[in-house]
């Protein structure tokens, strides 16, 4: 008997709908059911990414930062401007514009590559087949040659801090507030709290910050984390570390939040508070017993380095399984998933996935930290240069931060590139490209750079690893 589909993916988010175009274009009979739907009650494509994640965030981000610059920067430009005013509202009608519009472009796209589109909760069943319950109730069962599942994650909960109406929310309810909260509380110094923390510090808002590690941003190189938490206290967001919280109590007059640290304990009260403690795979009920589906016991489901699961034919791909909880993670496994399932040969190289961190300055970072390379005991040389000395961050009025090469001490190898700074969202790219291309610090010192640009502090940098850095002075030497 012929199957109904080739592929039938579970989950539109940007692992799922790009699996399904990349399926497509590989003239695949594709099928995708996702049951996301909007707060207009719409069901709509892209997931948390595009729906309440990378996108949304970053227009906030983006409108706070404009915000903060006409009320604060653009004087030192020789620029008043007077009777500045936030419109909030509107601030938040233009976030979910741009939401809209990017939804319905996925939308057109599935349309353009004849990818069928199920509005509804999907399981996996045994011998790849697929149920559907449509927001109706119907149910129905998909055939299919190969299951992607990529239901991707939700926010995590803690018993501490039980979400509350607009009052205590997760990172959903903090792109969607009404007023700028006097006093705003983020459980998390993570990325989460320090991007939304960041939106609502900037719109007015005295934002402390509880993080239970001592450490911050472990995951970042130490000097930039070390960097990048200066700036942010610089800034005003009260960030206090070895914060663990103990309990929170929503009354009329905000919610008062007790944490412990070194000292003892605190209550501090705040208008409104963000959970941002982390995400979970959403794999609850995503297979039935009967499927047999392998989970681990965090409830990711098992995959090999080519995203199959412990079934035939069945593929999981994105936040649902492991490695970082990243979109363009997601993507790239959708992409290499559909071309393994169109009998290609496709890898993906998981030591060079940049992160960002999408606040001010900007934190990006491809490969390892030097912490991780002491720690294995490699050897290794490192090239630093600051947007100090660059003349375009200076044009820019915004020399924070620096970039760090670093390479392997044997090959010069590029084993990882740290930056902290306006626009390194950007400039991240450039050393992943080097990376892929398994380019030396040479490589880089040797490529010419536009003048003026943020990018001449990578050439910098890379140059900076054998001591010739030309725009800041030569280590003195030992008398
Ligand atoms: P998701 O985007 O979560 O999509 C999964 C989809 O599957 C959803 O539509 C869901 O409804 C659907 N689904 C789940 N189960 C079923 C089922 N059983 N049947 C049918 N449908 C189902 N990452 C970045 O790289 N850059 C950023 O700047 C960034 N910013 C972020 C900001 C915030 C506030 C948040 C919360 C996340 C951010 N992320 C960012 C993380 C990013 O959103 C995720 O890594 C990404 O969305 C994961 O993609 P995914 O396709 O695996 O899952
Ligand atoms: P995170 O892991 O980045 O940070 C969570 C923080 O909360 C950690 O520092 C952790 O120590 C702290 N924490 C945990 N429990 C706590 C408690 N009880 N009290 C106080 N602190 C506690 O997670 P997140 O910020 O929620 O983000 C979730 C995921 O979403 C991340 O993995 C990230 O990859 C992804 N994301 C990415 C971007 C981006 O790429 N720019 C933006 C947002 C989210």
């Amino acid at each position: 008997m012929s199957k109904q589909y080739d592929v039938v993916i579970v989950g539109a988010g940007p692992a799922g709908y790009v699996a399904a175009i990349r399926c497509a274009q590989l003239g695949l009979k594709t099928a995708c059911v996702d049951k996301w739907v909007g707060a207009d009650d719409q069901p709509a494509l892209g997931g948390t990414c595009l729906n309440v994640g990378c996108i949304p965030s970053k227009a906030l981000l983006e409108s706070s930062s404009r915000y903060e610059d006409i009320s604060h920067t653009y004087a030192d430009h020789g620029i008043t401007a007077s009777g500045v005013k936030l419109d909030l509202a509107k601030m938040m009608a233009r976030k979910d514009k741009v939401v809209s519009d990017l939804t319905q472009g996925i939308a057109g796209l599935f349309k353009a590559n004849g990818i069928k589109w199920f509005q509804g909760s999907g399981q996996l069943q045994p011998n790849q087949q697929v149920k559907v319950t449509a927001h109706d109730g119907a149910e129905s069962v998909l055939d299919a040659i190969h299951v992607i599942l990529a239901p991707g994650s939700s926010s995590v909960e803690i018993a501490a801090a039980p979400l509350k109406d607009d009052v205590i929310v997760d990172s959903s309810g903090a792109l969607e507030f009404k007023e700028v909260p006097k006093r705003l509380g983020v459980i998390g110094a993570g990325v989460i709290g320090l991007e939304l923390g960041s939106v609502w510090r900037r719109l007015g808002s005295e934002v402390v910050m509880l993080e239970a590690q001592e450490s911050f941003l472990p995951v970042a190189d130490e000097q930039i984390a070390k960097e990048a938490l200066r700036q942010f206290k610089r800034q005003g967001l009260d960030i206090r570390l070895g914060a663990r919280v103990v309990s929170c109590e929503a009354g009329n007059k905000g919610v008062a939040v007790q944490y412990q640290d070194s000292k003892g304990e605190h209550t501090e009260t705040v208008d409104k508070l963000i959970v941002a403690v982390g995400r979970r795979p959403s794999t609850n009920g995503l297979a039935a017993d009967e499927a047999g589906l392998l989970l681990d016991e965090w409830g990711f489901v098992h995959v090999d380095e080519h995203c199959r699961t412990n079934l035939p034919s069945v593929y999981a791909i994105g936040d649902a399984v492991r490695g970082p909880m990243l979109a363009h993670k997601g993507s790239e496994e959708g992409m290499m998933v559909a071309e393994v399932i169109a009998g290609q040969k496709a890898e993906m190289n998981y030591d060079s996935i940049p992160s960002v961190i999408y606040t001010h300055p900007e934190i990006a970072w491809a490969g390892v930290t030097e912490q991780a390379l002491k720690a294995a005991g490699t050897e290794y040389n490192v090239g630093s240069f600051p947007f100090a000395a660059s003349g375009r961050a200076h044009a820019a009025g915004d020399s924070t931060g620096m970039v760090k090469v670093i390479a392997d001490a044997k090959t010069d190898r590029v084993l990882g590139v740290h930056i902290i700074g306006a626009h390194c969202s950007e400039l991240i790219a450039q050393a992943v490209i080097a990376m892929e291309m398994r380019a030396s610090s040479e490589d880089l010192a040797m490529t010419v750079f536009a003048h003026p640009t943020l990018s001449e502090a990578i050439h910098e940098a890379a140059l900076a690893v054998d001591g010739r850095a030309i725009h800041i002075a030569p280590p003195r030497k030992r008398k």
